[in-house]
């Protein structure tokens, strides 16, 4: 349906859409008046992202997908496609985030990280944007990650992954403006998902979560609908001066 977001009828897929940030931002974005295609490995939670969705009355299918298998994308997409049409939204949020030491991390570790992180990016692009020349429009929003502004401890392939999304965006950003596709990054960080309570459990954080609050301007702890309120906003039509840019959402624990 249209929506005041959107003046026409918008497709989105949503990567890692089950749980955490991508599950936020799937709800948003139906929420705003998209159909969303939700993908995750983990086709059950993808399947709850979506019931939630049509139970608050909005449109969504889910897709048990790996973004590291290219024909698991491929198949994403065409389902996609087959069953809500061009796809002319898409926030590349899946992503894994291992705790490993630099001279620990082995050549599959490594492999893995850039699959997931950054090939399957590069790849869902690959295949959504000739969907977004068609129709003359598109949104990507790639979730990157402030590891890759400021470094993180254990984290070296992590944000090298991140660090290269960014380089990804803004090259996609020069390439495709002039088909009225937007590219922009976000990085969030310490946003509360199961990947931040992962790290906390494994005592990667330096201390729980909440203890973060008094060294975060903002003194809270982010959450999945921060993220979510800045990929809307990147995917609105009004935003279609805004490409190419790396859109830090993080309380102020980052400023550059
Ligand atoms: P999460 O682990 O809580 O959720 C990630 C989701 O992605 C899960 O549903 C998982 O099943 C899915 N997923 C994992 N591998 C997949 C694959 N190969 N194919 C398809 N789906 C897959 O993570 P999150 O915290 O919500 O993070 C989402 C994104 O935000 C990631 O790219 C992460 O690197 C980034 N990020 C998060 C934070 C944070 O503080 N939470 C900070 C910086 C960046």
């Amino acid at each position: 349906m249209p929506s005041p977001t959107w003046s026409l009828p918008r497709v989105a897929i949503v990567t890692g859409g089950g749980a955490g940030i991508g599950a936020a931002v799937s709800l948003r974005l139906a929420a705003d008046g998209a159909a969303v295609a939700v993908l995750d490995l983990d086709g059950d939670s993808a399947a709850r992202t979506a019931a939630a969705i049509e139970g608050a009355g909005g449109t969504a299918i889910s897709v048990e997908c790996d973004v590291a298998d290219l024909t698991s994308i491929e198949a994403g997409v065409a389902t996609t496609v087959d069953k809500l049409g061009h796809p002319t939204i898409l926030i590349n949020n899946a992503g894994i985030s291992p705790f490993e030491r630099f001279l620990e991390i082995s050549r599959e570790s490594f492999d893995r990280v850039m699959a997931v992180n950054l090939r399957g990016t590069f790849e869902f692009c690959q295949l959504v944007i000739p969907h977004m020349i068609e129709q003359g429009w598109g949104r990507i929003v790639n979730v990157s990650s402030s590891s890759a502004q400021t470094g993180n401890f254990g984290h070296t392939h992590y944000s090298a992954s991140k660090a290269a999304v960014i380089g990804l965006t803004k090259s996609l950003a020069r390439e495709f403006g002039r088909k009225g596709i937007t590219v922009n990054a976000i990085a969030p960080s310490f946003i509360e998902t199961p990947s931040l309570h992962r790290a906390a459990d494994g005592g990667h954080l330096g201390g729980g979560i909440e203890e973060h609050i008094p060294t975060t301007p903002v003194r809270r702890v982010g959450q999945p609908e921060d993220i979510a309120a800045a990929c809307a906003f990147l995917c609105r039509d009004d935003a279609d001066y805004f490409t190419g840019q790396l859109l830090g959402v993080n309380g102020g624990r980052v400023i550059v």
